[in-house]
């Protein structure tokens, strides 16, 4: 059993500013019991730190980091999100188990020290080389655990290759029987999991590879166990044309009417949806995650999200192809290209008018919502996952207090991070300035 611990940094964040003298006990169960001015002596001082609460990526396919500077030279035309499938799908063809293990470890420890302290693994190459052994799908619990990020294990159920087509080629490492083998299976993984550090989240691939019947059948049974319910909607004009061929509406709207809801539902993209159908999204219930460097690197486009105004719990964010690792960086790229977009600035704010702490609470709160994990600030009855940054960083050096976390989210990156916290548990990342 561990002891508790009592953590005060020169500067803490409360979720809407940094305060000083603030001091954090950590109970032995690795929550969060205080925070407050309490007189207590520290047994942690982190002296020219501030700490924030650890950063949540809400959507990752960790192996996809083996793709990282492969796939950016163009000799003809130019590529597309489909050359890049074609290439993803080379990269599994490739992958052993062991490879397999060795990229998801990679990528689980890179986004510790990048201040990602809960990862949602949206995980769908649950095979080995050698046919439908599920072998990959305790790798990525085994990688979690050793890289010590909290993960929730967004698995994936990958029955089709395409609207009405069967699996193909790699595709058919992804591949679940029925829902009935999918359940099972997550029967399975929930006596596997660490019960401090893990949990599980139901997933469908996509519109691609389940059909609407599939899907709300997946999602009332993920309600009925109180699981978060991830689905990869809209990213391509291709994917709501074929929909629209197969069903005679565009993917979103079509889960909302077969789904008869859509709370505890991540609607991971939407790069392509409609203003009218993400306000029908967020109006039963549901939310978005975007993947700005991911997006960006694909060419897909950019989301229309008017429809967040004044809804700060409904955007999450996720690094998605891992071809970069850095919430700091995601957070201003979903508001440069939104800027970008519409031509004037200051698009995501609060209601306070702070861009910030808006793209701030979407890379903590809004992930921690989207994954079901009380997590994502430093308050009693949360995770104590948390991130320290040196404020003396290269990066930061001089900045006032009072305009630290704009200088972090729009100057900065994970260079200023020293040192994180997961469920009480420290590691450091960089040697301290002297
Ligand atoms: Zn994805």
């Amino acid at each position: 059993v561990k002891d508790s611990q009592v953590v005060e940094a020169d500067w803490t964040w409360t979720g809407a500013a940094f305060e000083p003298g603030l001091q954090v006990v950590i109970g032995a169960d690795g929550t969060v019991e205080r925070v407050g001015r309490l007189d207590s002596r520290p047994t942690l001082r982190l002296r020219d730190r501030a700490l924030l609460p650890g950063m949540v990526d809400a959507h990752s396919h960790a192996f996809q980091r083996g793709l990282r500077g492969r796939g950016e030279r163009f000799a003809d035309a130019g590529g597309s999100f489909w050359t890049w499938r074609q290439a993803m799908y080379e990269l599994v063809e490739r992958l052993d188990t062991s490879a397999f293990y060795r990229l998801t470890l990679q990528a689980f420890r890179e986004m510790r020290a990048a201040g990602i302290t809960t990862v949602g693994e949206f995980h769908y190459l649950h095979h080995g080389p050698d046919g439908e052994d599920h072998a990959c799908d305790e790798l990525v619990l085994k990688a979690a655990a050793r890289a010590g990020v909290r993960l929730v294990l967004l698995q994936s159920f990958y029955k089709s290759g395409g609207v009405g087509k069967p699996l193909a080629g790699a595709q058919r490492r992804f591949r679940t029987a029925d829902l009935d083998s999918y359940w099972r299976q997550m029967d399975r993984l929930a006596e596997r999991l660490k019960p401090a550090t893990q949990r599980l989240g139901a997933v469908a691939h996509s519109l691609r590879a389940a059909t609407p019947e599939e899907i709300a059948k997946l999602y009332a049974e993920a309600r009925r166990r109180g699981l978060v319910f991830h689905i990869h909607v809209e990213e391509q004009r291709q994917e709501i044309a074929d929909c629209l061929a197969a069903y005679g509406r565009p993917p979103l709207l079509l889960l909302l009417e077969r789904l008869g809801g859509a709370e505890a539902l991540v609607a991971v993209h939407c790069t392509q949806t409609a203003a009218a159908d993400l306000a029908r999204l967020l109006a039963a219930g549901g939310s978005v995650c975007v993947c700005p460097t991911t997006e960006g690197n694909l060419g897909d486009g950019l989301p229309d999200l008017q429809a967040l105004a004044g809804r700060e719990d409904a955007l999450c964010l996720g690094s998605d192809s891992n071809s970069r690792i850095s919430m700091v960086e995601e957070m201003r790229w979903l508001e440069y290209g939104q800027r970008l977009r519409q031509q004037r600035r200051g698009v995501l704010r609060d209601a306070e008018g702070q861009v910030a702490r808006r793209l701030f609470a979407a890379a903590t709160l809004g992930g921690a919502a989207a994954l079901g994990v009380p997590a994502g600030r430093i308050a009693p009855g949360s995770w104590a996952d948390l991130v320290a940054l040196d404020v003396n960083a290269a990066a930061l050096g001089g900045a006032d207090p009072q305009a630290l976390l704009d200088a972090f989210v729009f100057g900065a990156s994970e260079e200023a991070i020293v040192a994180t916290c997961v469920a009480g548990e420290w590691r450091e990342h960089r040697p301290p300035r002297s």
